[in-house]
């Protein structure tokens, strides 16, 4: 378990990178993207981030086991199962959906090859994941273990998120990030004075209720999550979901400028970004600050099927 140094050192700060178009000079902005993707090769982005406080309190506490939550292709499993393999602990990941247990899936067999201890469970169980009730059988079945949410959403996920800020020295008027859980929207907000230009880009439908699951990450009343701002345009489909306009931009987007998203998330908002560039969003002078996130393992699923 002394190992945890050797995951946690790693290039930090992030770059920041600026990205020329000739339509962002017609427009008089300018747009930098902050490579949280090069924070580690195995563990992606905001994923480290979260998983960063996390590890350390569970070591602090004598814990050898981490137990974590996610979907087939979840980048926060794959995150996880290689940050335990990296700091010499155990790991367990509960998965969505029973039928998973038979198929073929590069992240979870990433995530086993690393040693995690997959368990497949139900849809409908795995609805019932914050229960205390449910948490209790795994508690009896699997003794002692450091739970980690979903996606690394707790307190511990925020403030690692919130150092993302701690690293930008530079004056930007907007910055803007992909959501899922929204945890790495609220470290960034709970690290920035200027809320209001903060701007998510929720990853699923109906993305407006991401405000309020903010307010409760937040844990204020008062009207942090209201004054910033989400894009629930941007979703295409919903989660996951895609179209051949996203993939297209994903495509272009590299071959201009060598840098890869995913189709996810940062490929969702960064063609947000663009969108709203081109709509007279941003005033003219601004200087937008865009987060990429990571989660590049996902796309190898994706390229897969669509011969990218
Ligand atoms: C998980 C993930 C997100 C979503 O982060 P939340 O903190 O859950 O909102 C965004 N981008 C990438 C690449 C991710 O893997």
């Amino acid at each position: 378990m002394s190992h945890i140094k050797k995951w946690l050192s790693q290039n930090l700060p992030t770059p920041i990178h600026q990205i020329q178009e000739l339509q962002f000079e017609d427009k008089g902005v300018q747009l930098f993207l902050k490579r949280d993707d090069l924070i580690h090769p195995e563990i992606s982005g905001n994923k480290w981030r979260k998983l960063k406080y996390n590890l350390i309190a569970a070591q602090q506490q004598q814990h050898d086991t981490i137990l974590t939550f996610g979907g087939a292709y979840s980048n926060h499993i794959a995150a996880t199962a290689a940050a335990c393999r990296l700091a010499g602990m155990k790991s367990i990941g509960i998965i969505r959906g029973e039928e998973l247990s038979k198929k073929e899936n590069r992240t979870l067999r990433k995530a086993a090859d690393d040693g995690m201890r997959l368990k497949f469970i139900s849809r409908e169980n795995y609805r019932r994941k914050t229960e205390a009730a449910f948490l209790e059988t795994l508690g009896k079945q699997f003794q002692k273990f450091f739970l980690i949410p979903e996606g690394g959403s707790n307190e511990l996920g925020i403030k690692g998120c919130a150092e993302i800020m701690n690293e930008v020295q530079e004056q930007f008027d907007f910055i803007c990030v992909a959501c899922g859980t929204g945890t790495t929207m609220a470290g960034i907000l709970s690290a920035t004075h200027h809320k209001q230009n903060v701007i998510g880009f929720p990853a699923f439908k109906s993305g407006e209720d991401l405000e309020k699951v903010l307010q409760q990450l937040l844990n204020t009343d008062n009207n942090t999550a209201d004054s910033c701002e989400l894009m629930s345009d941007y979703h295409f489909g919903g989660y996951a979901r895609h179209t051949p306009e996203l993939l297209q931009f994903i495509r272009s987007f590299k071959a201009k400028h060598q840098i890869e998203l995913d189709f996810i998330y940062t490929g969702k908002m960064l063609f947000g970004v663009y969108d709203l560039i081109q709509k007279d969003f941003f005033p003219s002078g601004s200087k937008i600050l865009a987060i990429h996130t990571g989660g590049l393992q996902g796309n190898q699923s994706i390229w897969e099927l669509f011969d990218y």
